[in-house]
C-alpha cells in the first residue's frame, strides 16, 4: 500500500516519520531537496544566520527509514478519482493514501504594488533577498552621509504578528551592530525600521499583556510603530495609507498574513475556508475522499469536528499545529492499513512565543500564564534548539547565540550579487523619514522636506 505525502515541512516530515513504523511503502514529494525552519527565516533576512543555517536535505532527514523514498519534483495536481498526483515533468503517482502538506504563501490581500514594490518574507530565497536589499540601502545611506549628508536606509515591516515584530527587532539589531562594528555613518534619526498593521496593538493573537511588553522592548530598540493604519498602495518610495498619508522607505517587508490560495491544496476539490484554507473532516480527511488528507498551514484544522455543525474556530497556522495534524493523519492511515478503527484530531496547545531581540521574548503558555525578558528569551532560544533539523545546524545556531548575547557581531552581513547596475545614491536624505504624526513615538529630528525619487 503507498502513501504519498505532498510537502516535506513540518507536517509532510511528521507524517512521513510516524508512518515509517508501518508496513507502507512511503514516497515524499517536495519542490525543494530542503526542510526549511521558517521560524527563524527572519534570522537569515537580517544577516544574523546564514541560509543554510536554517535548512535541511530532506534525503538526509529520511534516509535512517528504509520504507520512505524522496522525490524531488513539483505536485501540478492531484486527480483524486483515479488516485493520481501529476508531477512536473508529466509523469504520474499513483497513491492509496494521500496526505497533502504544501503549506502556504505569502498573501498580498488585494494591496496594489505588493507584488511589484515590497519583499516577501516566506521562502529560504525571499529571506536572502530581504537580506541583500536591506544591506544595500544601509550601504546607500552611508554613501549619502560621506559628504556630511547622511541618507535614509528606511525599512518598513508590513505586520506586527510574530514574524513581523520579529524581523523588526532583528533590523534594529542589524542597525546597530552596522554602525558599531562596521563603522557605517548612519543617522540615527534617518535609517529606521517602522512597522506596520491594520491592527492597534502588536502581536493581535497573544495576550494583550504580551502586545504591551512587545510595544515597549520594540519602542526601546528604536522600532516606529504605526497601528489601525490600513496600507491602500504599496509604491517604488514605500506605502500609501488610506487616510492618504504616505510612510516612504528603501525596503518594504511585506509580512502581513498568509494564504492557500494558488498553491496546490486550492486545486483540490474541496471548500475553502479564511485565507483559502482547505475545509476538512475531524480525522483531517477530505469531504468525499476519505484517502486524502490535508494538514498542515494548508489545512482548515479546527479543535471542533466540522461534521458537528457551526462555523469551525480554525487553529493558527504555526509550526505545531502542522507537526501534529501530520503526526494525526499518519497515525489514521496506520491504523486503516491493518483495519483498526479511526479518530478525530484534538489539539494539544503548547503555547506561543515570539522574540523581539537580545534577551527579549515572550512566551504564552496554554494557562494564560506569560514570561518575558531574559526568561522568556532562554525559553524561545531552546525550544528553536530543539526543532531545529540537523545537529550541525543547532550548534552554529547556539554559538551564533551566544555571541549575540554578548553583543558581539555575529551573523553574515554579507551583499551577494553583481551590484554594478545600481545606482549608487539613495538621494534619500531629501525625504522626511516617515511622516512623523503616523510614529507613535517622540520626535527626534526636524523633517526635511524635498521630493523622494525611491531607490527600489
Ligand atoms: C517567516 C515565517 C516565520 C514563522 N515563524 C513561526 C514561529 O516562530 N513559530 C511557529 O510555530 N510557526 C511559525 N511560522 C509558521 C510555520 O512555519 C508554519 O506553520 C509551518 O511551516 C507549516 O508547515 P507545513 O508543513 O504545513 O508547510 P511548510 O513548512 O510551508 O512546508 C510545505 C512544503 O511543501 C512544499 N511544496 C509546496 N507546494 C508543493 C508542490 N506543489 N509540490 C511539491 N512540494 C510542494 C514546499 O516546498 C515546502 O517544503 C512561520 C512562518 C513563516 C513564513
Amino acid at each position: 500500500m503507498r502513501v504519498v505525502v505532498l510537502g516535506g515541512g513540518f507536517a509532510g516530515l511528521a507524517a512521513a516519520r510516524r508512518l515509517a513504523k508501518a508496513p507502507l511503502d512511503v514516497v515524499v514529494v517536495d519542490q525543494r531537496n530542503f526542510h526549511t525552519f521558517q521560524p527563524l527565516l527572519y534570522q537569515v533576512a537580517t544577516a544574523g544566520l546564514d541560509a543554510s543555517d536554517v535548512a535541511y536535505p530532506i534525503r538526509t532527514i529520511l534516509r535512517r527509514y528504509a520504507t520512505i523514498r524522496f522525490l524531488h519534483a513539483r505536485a501540478q495536481a492531484v486527480d483524486v478519482d483515479q488516485r493520481i498526483v501529476h508531477l512536473s515533468g508529466g509523469s504520474g503517482l499513483s497513491y492509496d493514501y494521500l496526505v497533502v502538506a504544501t503549506g502556504a504563501t505569502g498573501a498580498s490581500f488585494g494591496v496594489p504594488g505588493v507584488a511589484e514594490h515590497a519583499l516577501s518574507l516566506y521562502t529560504l530565497d525571499d529571506a536572502r533577498r530581504v537580506r541583500n536589499e536591506v544591506l544595500l540601502a544601509l550601504e546607500a545611506a552611508d554613501t549619502d552621509g560621506a559628504d556630511g549628508d547622511p541618507g535614509g536606509g528606511r525599512v518598513l515591516v508590513v505586520g506586527a504578528g510574530p514574524t513581523g515584530v520579529e524581523t523588526a527587532g532583528a533590523l534594529s539589531e542589524l542597525i546597530d551592530v552596522a554602525v558599531r562594528h562596521d563603522g557605517l555613518h548612519l543617522d540615527p534619526d534617518l535609517t529606521r525600521v517602522t512597522l506596520v498593521d491594520i491592527q492597534s496593538r502588536v502581536l493581535p493573537g497573544l495576550d494583550p499583556r504580551a502586545s504591551e511588553y512587545a510595544a515597549r522592548a520594540l519602542r526601546s530598540r528604536r522600532v516606529d510603530l504605526v497601528l489601525g493604519a490600513q496600507i491602500s498602495e504599496v509604491t517604488a518610495r514605500g506605502v500609501r495609507l488610506a487616510d492618504g498619508r504616505e510612510l516612504c522607505a528603501e525596503v518594504v517587508i511585506w509580512v502581513a498574513g498568509v494564504t492557500v490560495d494558488g498553491t496546490l491544496a486550492s486545486t483540490l476539490p474541496a471548500l475553502t475556508g479564511g485565507g483559502g484554507r482547505v475545509l476538512v473532516r475531524g480525522d483531517l480527511s477530505l469531504d468525499g475522499h476519505p484517502e486524502v488528507y490535508v494538514v498542515g498551514d494548508a489545512a482548515a484544522v479546527s479543535p471542533r469536528r466540522v461534521e458537528d455543525g457551526g462555523p469551525p474556530r480554525l487553529l493558527p497556522q504555526i509550526a505545531q499545529v502542522a507537526i501534529q495534524s501530520g503526526d494525526h493523519v499518519a497515525r489514521q492511515i496506520s491504523h486503516r492499513a491493518v483495519d483498526e478503527p479511526t479518530a478525530g484530531f484534538v489539539y494539544r496547545d503548547r503555547g506561543m512565543m515570539a522574540t523581539i531581540g537580545r534577551r527579549a521574548a515572550i512566551a504564552q503558555f496554554p494557562g494564560g500564564r506569560i514570561i518575558w525578558g531574559t526568561t522568556g528569551w532562554l525559553a524561545w532560544l531552546a525550544l528553536h534548539l530543539v526543532y531545529l533539523v540537523g545537529f550541525r545546524n543547532r550548534a552554529i545556531v547556539l554559538v551564533n547565540w551566544a555571541w549575540r548575547y554578548f553583543k558581539w557581531p555575529s551573523g553574515p552581513r554579507l551583499i551577494l550579487g553583481d551590484v554594478a547596475s545600481r545606482p549608487v545614491t539613495s538621494l534619500s536624505a531629501q525625504d522626511p523619514i516617515v511622516d512623523r504624526d503616523a510614529v507613535q513615538q517622540p520626535d527626534r529630528s526636524t523633517p526635511r522636506a524635498g521630493p523622494a525619487p525611491g531607490r527600489r
